[in-house]
């Protein structure tokens, strides 16, 4: 690795390596027999008859290979041609985004050439475009996945199932491979695939491996072997020039901006990705470069401004796949979604912040929070390694060298053990996994939360005094797919008949946010919400905000000009929709309590009880 020091803004650093054969191959849409030959070309098709034949003899098979290379879009498809997908069979890969969901499935239908939502589907929560009988290849999370196991606990439909970017270690990924385990010692005929960029591979297929010692089932199919195969997929990638910040930075937005204008001034063709770490920064970075290229065109002409995260609209994720226009440079601004859930073609720059958000958890406090958080250097590597997928690239680090040796943790912590576990024991429960403490983890979560989620489910009335779900609220809480506090808060609707006013309310809050924010939009924003401002707080200040969209016939020019987004509303009436269903399935009578305030707030603090405090004078 090349410890060239650099500081944004200053000369650029030497050239290391050269850039021949620095053709980037782009494209999109093209026809079925090129799209084949680009299918053979990824690394992975150099294994296809190797992943085939261990995932026939092998109960689980773990495969690591680079980002790009192929595992998420071909080898489901493999899987298919092989025939696991015939006699009504079902071959599932999670992933633990919604948006890589959604991109991996859409990509794939496109080079089968099939529709969207027939042979190839997907499922995120409160979106199934899938067919009974007709889908034989379903991309979903791996908190849906979970779900499924409610009402098919040993997930019969499926002959293959698998898990993606398990090396995120995300706490619904854990919970998965942890019951896939089990259900794997009930039903050997289950393949599972465990696919990831840089696993250790090492501890997955320990803990995949079925101890001799314990009596196992008969293995009724003498063939199959118990021990997890690995295989790992040669990839093939460029050399990446590493360049480190002189100086600590200061403003890692600001930064952003000015390295990606003097790579744009600098450097040769080839498109730029910047890791920032949400939507919030990513549009402030955005806005900032469009000010540069509408005030100093020179500088900046030829940007093509794109950003990337999970609650963008559909057509603008698409725009981050399309092919660069002749002449342009791309720069796309995302989230760590790009670090390994995601492959963008054509990038040869990359900017990293060196942060990302991550979700801490305090047992102590009870207090949750998505906080932006330093990367581990398994992150940086990854992050830096995008650069060097269709030539030799470089990649821009917002941080000191003596910073990433000497300080940056070397890999993250596991976010099970940084949750609040209330969902996840729930889930369990649900499940029948009565010994959560006991339960097989891939790595233990800590027992502080775990007693932390148990008082809490307590104390909802979800969890009876022998830590079994209470029927019918216990069971009526876990069909929800939304944090027990909202399922909670539903179900207590019923009661205080205000279940209309509730459910909307819960669809808002399981949208990130429906306010449009940003740099330099604080104040007016802040004036737009204070005229939907209630006096019982922020739950009814969103049933106001609904009330007028819907006065106003849905119109987005309404949004507009209230800085609400339209985007968010339009997710809040149809996530409404799939709430009205399931409160519908567990006996909720639909009604409204028209302006009884009152009603609303005591279903309300029915669920979220745990988060108030009274004032002491
Ligand atoms: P992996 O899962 O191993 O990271 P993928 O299967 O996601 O790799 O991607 C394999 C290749 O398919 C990528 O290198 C890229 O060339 C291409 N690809 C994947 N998704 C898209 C897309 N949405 N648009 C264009 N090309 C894509
Ligand atoms: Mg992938």
């Amino acid at each position: 690795m090349s410890s060239q020091f650099w500081k944004p803004g200053t000369e650029k650093p030497r050239i290391l390596e050269d850039e021949e054969g620095g053709v980037i191959f782009l494209s999109n849409s093209l026809s079925s027999s090129s799209s084949e030959k680009q299918r053979q070309r990824l690394p992975v098709y150099k294994y296809r008859n190797a992943i085939l034949y261990l995932v026939e003899s092998h109960g689980t098979t773990i495969i690591v290979g680079e980002t790009g290379c192929g595992k998420s879009t071909q080898i489901p498809q493999y899987l298919i041609e092989a025939g696991w997908g015939h006699g009504g069979r079902l071959i599932g890969c999670t992933q633990p985004r919604r948006l890589a969901v959604q991109a991996v499935a859409s990509r794939v239908a496109q080079e089968m050439g099939v529709q969207l939502g027939e042979e190839v589907g997907y499922t995120i929560r409160f979106e199934d475009v899938t067919k009974p009988d007709v889908t034989v290849l379903k991309f979903l999370t791996d908190g849906v996945l979970l779900r499924e196991m409610m009402d098919d606990p040993l997930l019969t439909k499926y002959s293959v199932i698998m898990v993606d970017e398990a090396h995120e270690r995300s706490i619904s990924t854990d919970i998965l491979l942890g019951l896939l385990k089990k259900i794997q010692r009930r039903r050997p005929e289950l393949r599972l695939i465990i696919a990831s960029a840089t696993i250790e591979a090492k501890s997955m297929s320990d803990f995949f491996r079925v101890r001799k010692k314990r009596r196992e089932p008969e293995n009724e199919d003498s063939q199959l072997q118990l021990e997890p195969a690995i295989l790992s997929v040669e990839g093939r990638s460029f050399n990446v020039q590493i360049n480190y910040a002189e100086e600590p930075v200061q403003d890692y937005v600001q930064a952003v901006v000015s390295t990606v204008l003097s790579i744009h001034e600098k450097e040769s063709t080839g498109d730029v990705l910047v890791f920032l770490t949400g939507q919030d920064d990513i549009d402030a970075a955005i806005h900032l470069l469009n000010e540069e290229v509408q005030n100093n065109g020179k500088r900046s002409s030829g940007l093509v401004l794109l950003p990337l995260y999970s609650g963008l609209p559909r057509a603008e994720q698409e725009l981050v796949f399309s092919p660069t226009p002749r002449g342009k440079r791309k720069v796309v601004v995302s989230t760590n979604i790009a670090e390994t859930s995601l492959t963008l073609e054509g990038i040869v720059y990359v900017v990293d912040s060196g942060f990302s958000k991550q979700r801490f958890y305090n047992p102590v406090s009870d207090i949750e929070n998505l906080v932006v958080a330093p990367i581990s250097r398994a992150s940086a590597r990854q992050r830096a390694g995008r650069a060097g997928r269709v030539r030799p690239g470089k990649c821009y680090r917002l941080y000191t060298e003596e910073y990433f040796l000497n300080q940056m943790p070397n890999d993250g912590i596991p976010e099970i053990q940084r949750s609040n576990l209330v969902s996840c024991v729930i889930q369990l429960k649900a499940l029948g996994i009565d010994n959560i403490l006991g339960f097989d983890w891939p790595a233990s979560p800590s027992p502080e939360a775990m007693i932390r989620a148990l008082e809490v489910l307590y104390s909802l009335g979800v969890l009876d005094d022998d830590a079994k779900l209470t029927s019918p609220i216990g069971f009526q809480v876990a069909e929800v797919p939304l944090d027990p506090m909202i399922a909670k808060m539903i179900i207590a609707s019923n009661q205080f008949g205000c279940s209309e006013e509730i459910i909307t309310i819960a669809a808002v809050l399981s949208i990130q946010s429906i306010w449009i924010s940003g740099r330099g939009i604080q104040k007016e924003s802040d004036e737009a919400k204070l005229r939907f401002a209630a006096a019982e707080g922020d739950h009814v200040t969103f049933l106001n905000v609904y009330k007028g969209f819907l006065q106003s016939s849905k119109s987005s020019q309404w949004c507009h000009k209230n800085y609400v987004n339209y985007q968010a509303m339009r997710k809040v009436i149809e996530v409404r929709q799939q709430l009205k269903r399931i409160a519908h399935r567990i006996g909720i009578v639909l009604k409204s309590c028209e302006s009884d305030m009152q009603a609303v707030r005591k279903a309300v603090t029915a669920g979220f009880f745990a988060n108030a405090c009274s004032l002491e004078p």
